[in-house]
């Protein structure tokens, strides 16, 4: 047998030894509500995991923030190896509607080989993934063969409002070869994936203000202004009728896919059938490299919601006074949201319209992207194959927004993402869940990366 191979037995034999200990941790943490949109049990939990990743051996502290705290640990090796800064969150969503639920939301309960709680999946069990390995390889070896650092944040939830702050001014102590996150569900059943990056989002609302109040759109019509009509006239100068973008400078800065990550996206599995029925389409005539690049590599112009007027029922003749329009883009590496909302800015005021317009900024998120060919990154991918004994799925980014640009844009890093929880772990919702296989599978996935990363395995 291959030295590697043997590692890898001696690895899982110790890991099948802590199964009860690897369960009680992660229900602790569970049983700690964390909720940061409704400021219950934050520093709690915070506190609670300090003494939980001191128990592992890391070297743990907290650092405030504007907000809530970062519960920042380290392992370091004597010698310069390499370092690989784990990512995750230790705040929860809401757990309403409670009554939506089958069990106490913070009291986890095990059926069909699921444990369910709020926060089992997003993200304590994907967190705690990465603790519980580095103990076990502590316990097995008494040292790592890299360096490993933690960065777990307490406001994931509320959109990682002061994450990027923070990582400006902890550049030094956060300084790693590459930030690995496990978070969200895999792409199928027992279907591991690896992510190099997120679309960014600019989201902003326009509105239109015509006459003071609705009037006659017979008494009226052909005098006052039509606030919708201008809106939509105002939309079909930002966009044309195939969606393409008509702002200056829109695509500018858009990255160019690499040929290899071409030919990549040309393997990657894609089920037109089952991808229309997960939207509710009836059909979907896209080939999987069209379908891969919309989604992944190009930005979004979309119409989140519009208001205007009258829509009751029946009929009811008026000018309308206002109308409203949100729209989201998500916007592709590497696009810059501030500098499109300024262009958007310019082009709003340079139209002409009798109604008045104005222009909000909703919020900002910059993409990410990570080359695939970085030597450090397919060891990842290795390790993830593996530890699965199956090939991952590589998606170049993810179609979401995420806040990775902070390691890609701030600490100039790659960053990549491979989801511990099973596909249907209903994150965000009720009877959120892990699947115990997937779970226990994370933390054996978290050792084998340290440990290929090491050449240990
Ligand atoms: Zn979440």
């Amino acid at each position: 047998m291959k030295e590697s191979m043997i590692e890898f037995m001696k690895v899982r034999e110790k890991l099948d030894k802590e199964k009860e200990f690897h369960m009680e941790s992660l229900f602790k943490l569970i049983r700690q509500p964390s909720i940061s949109a409704q400021n219950r049990g934050v520093l709690e939990c915070a506190d609670l995991l300090v003494t939980m990743m001191k128990d592992a051996g890391i070297d743990t502290k907290i650092l405030d923030t504007e907000g809530y705290p970062v519960v920042y640990g380290e392992v370091l090796h004597p010698d310069n190896k390499l370092t690989v800064l784990f990512y995750g969150h230790y705040d929860v969503q809401p757990p309403e509607p409670l009554e939506l639920w089958k069990s106490d939301p913070f009291e986890p309960t095990i059926h069909d080989g699921k444990i369910y709680g709020r926060g089992t999946g997003d993200n304590k069990g994907q967190l705690i993934a990465h603790v519980l390995a580095v103990k076990s390889l502590l316990d097995l070896y008494g040292k790592l063969p890299i360096n490993v650092k933690f960065l777990f944040e307490g406001e994931e939830e509320k959109g990682s409002i002061n994450l990027a702050p923070f990582i400006e001014n902890h550049k030094e102590l956060l300084a790693a070869d590459i930030a690995y996150t496990a978070d969200g569900p895999m792409e199928g059943k027992d279907q591991p994936s690896v992510t190099l990056g997120n679309r960014g989002l600019l989201y902003i609302e326009l509105k239109a203000q015509g006459a003071i109040k609705d009037n006659h759109s017979g008494n009226k019509g052909n005098i006052a202004p039509n606030p919708a009509m201008d809106l939509i006239n105002l939309i079909r100068t930002m966009v044309d009728d195939k969606g393409r973008v008509l702002i200056k400078d829109f695509y500018n800065d858009i990255l160019t896919p690499t040929e290899e990550e071409l030919n990549h996206i040309r393997t990657l599995p894609f089920d037109p059938e089952a991808t229309a029925q997960v939207i509710g389409m009836h059909k979907m005539d896209i080939p999987a490299e069209e379908y891969y690049k919309k989604l992944c590599l190009s930005p979004t112009f979309n119409i989140a919601g519009f208001g205007s007027g009258y829509t009751g029922e029946g009929t009811k003749t008026i000018i309308p006074s206002e109308a409203k329009v949100k729209i989201d883009m998500r916007l592709a590496a590497d696009q810059d949201p501030d500098l499109i909302f300024q262009n958007i800015l310019e082009h709003v005021e340079h139209f002409n319209s009798a109604s008045t317009i104005t222009l909000d900024y909703l919020g900002g998120v910059k993409p990410s992207r990570t080359p695939m060919h970085l030597d450090i990154v397919q060891k990842v991918i290795r390790a993830v194959e593996i530890s699965h004994n199956k090939l991952p799925v590589v998606l170049p980014a993810l179609g979401g927004t995420g806040p990775m640009y902070v390691f890609t844009d701030i600490l100039k890093i790659p960053s990549l993402t491979v989801p511990y929880a099973n596909v249907d772990e209903d994150n965000h919702a009720p009877n959120e869940n892990i699947g115990i296989k997937e779970y226990l599978n994370g933390i054996q996935t978290t050792c084998v990366a340290i440990l290929h990363l090491g050449e240990q395995i």
